[in-house]
């Protein structure tokens, strides 16, 4: 098959069709009311909508003759499934997903002994343009809305409740913003996310706050929201240098938002939650896994509530950098926990289907083209983007 189908296809670019899943639970119930609907029926759509359940016919709650319209105008399907993925034994799952427009994004469901993870995606492509990531070298094509976001969250905890991953059926435990996209450069959506996440049923997957983890390349007023909202949700911050001379060139946001800006911001948001932070670093051989620099990130974060999770550069295509070698690693490690800096080195589970952080491309369409040459990018869109006012 050609992509030329998919080309035709793909329907002007645009906002999703409305969603109850972006809608404020008084829109929703308005939205029910201007059917014709008891208000009520908006709750029982949205535990629907948790649940998973995406065919009108199990609604049996709802009466049949108005399932139809109901669904059709709050529970549009924003996400088709292209092809799933599996490796690690099928404890790992990567799907692709096409949105109404033609946009592609990824998730990966993760399913561990003691938990399930889903990594979810919050832009279609993204606009950071770190040097060392998959995502970030075909810029951004767009942010997601809310409903799309949670969309994959909800996928999930359905594919673990069906017990669609090896193991039977099981529970979604953890989410992680860790796929495509700069979550904090699309504030609004992903606040309403967060909300989802942790409400309980019927308007949430009821997931607790510190089982959600937002990873930021440190979009400083973002992280100045969250502290100033009052969330917990574990924060992860990918600093990738300790100097700001080598950060300006792996994480280029670092000339706006400098080394001691962004960790400021993390202590202040450690404070407030009382939590510490996750530092991501990635290991690139010579690049920034230097003895000296292991002292420097040391010394920058002794005494700050902050863990660092050490995670080996997975190589995507065209880069010329490498992992670290093992010995680095651990001369690494050994050196930011003798500074005091509790370390870790992430298990990237997922590398053979180009599943593990970074990797997230979606640049493998079944048709083998691009996503960007399906959905071109749109014409000049501010980076980042922050505050309800600017974000509808
Ligand atoms: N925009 C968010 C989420 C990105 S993905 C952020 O930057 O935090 C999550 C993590 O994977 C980030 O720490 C990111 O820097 C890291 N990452 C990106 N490319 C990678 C690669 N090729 N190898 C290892 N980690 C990578």
């Amino acid at each position: 098959m050609t992509a030329l189908p998919l080309v035709f296809d793909a329907p002007r670019r645009g906002k999703p069709p409305r969603h109850l899943a972006d809608l404020t639970r008084e829109e929703a119930r308005a939205a029910v009311a201007d059917l014709g609907q008891p208000a009520f029926r908006a709750d029982q759509l949205s535990r629907h909508f948790f649940r998973g359940t995406t065919d009108p016919a199990q609604m049996t709650d709802v009466p049949a003759a108005a399932r139809e319209s109901l669904t059709s105008t709050l529970l549009p399907g924003l996400l088709t499934p292209v092809r799933h993925q599996a490796a690690d034994g099928g404890r790992t799952r990567k799907t692709l997903w096409r949105l109404h427009d033609g946009a592609l994004v990824e998730s990966v469901l993760m399913r561990y002994p003691d938990r399930a993870t889903v990594c979810i995606s919050s832009q279609a492509g993204c606009g950071m343009a770190c040097p060392f990531c998959a995502t970030g070298q075909g810029g951004l094509t767009r942010n997601l809305s809310a409903a799309e976001i949670i969309g994959q969250a909800v996928a999930a905890a359905r594919a673990m409740a069906d017990g669609d991953l090896p193991g039977g059926p099981g529970r979604l435990s953890n989410v992680v913003f860790m796929g495509m996209g700069e979550p904090l450069a699309n504030y609004a959506r992903v606040r309403k996310t967060l909300e989802a996440l942790y409400t309980p049923a019927p308007h949430g997957l009821g997931l607790s706050q510190r089982s959600i983890t937002v990873s930021t390349v440190g979009v400083v007023p973002g992280i100045r929201k969250l502290t100033e909202e009052g969330l917990s949700v574990t924060l992860a911050v990918s600093l990738h240098a300790p100097d700001d001379e080598l950060r300006n060139t792996l994480v280029p946001v670092n000339t706006r938002w400098k080394v001691a800006e962004v960790v400021a911001a993390a202590d202040a948001y450690a404070e407030r939650t009382g939590r510490r932070y996750s530092v991501e670093y990635a290991l690139i051989r010579d690049v920034n896994d230097q003895p000296e620099r292991a002292d420097l990130l040391g010394k920058l974060l002794a005494r700050r509530r902050a863990h660092v999770n050490l995670i080996p550069l997975n190589p995507t295509p065209g880069s010329p950098w490498d992992a670290s070698p093992l010995p680095a690693q651990r001369e690494f490690v050994a050196r930011l926990r003798a500074a005091g800096v509790p370390t870790t080195v992430r298990d990237t589970r997922g590398q053979d289907i180009d599943g593990a952080c970074g990797q997230l491309a979606a640049a493998d369409l079944a048709e083998g083209v691009p996503s960007v040459a399906v959905v071109p990018p749109e014409p000049v869109e501010p980076p980042v983007e922050l505050g309800a006012e600017a974000d509808e």
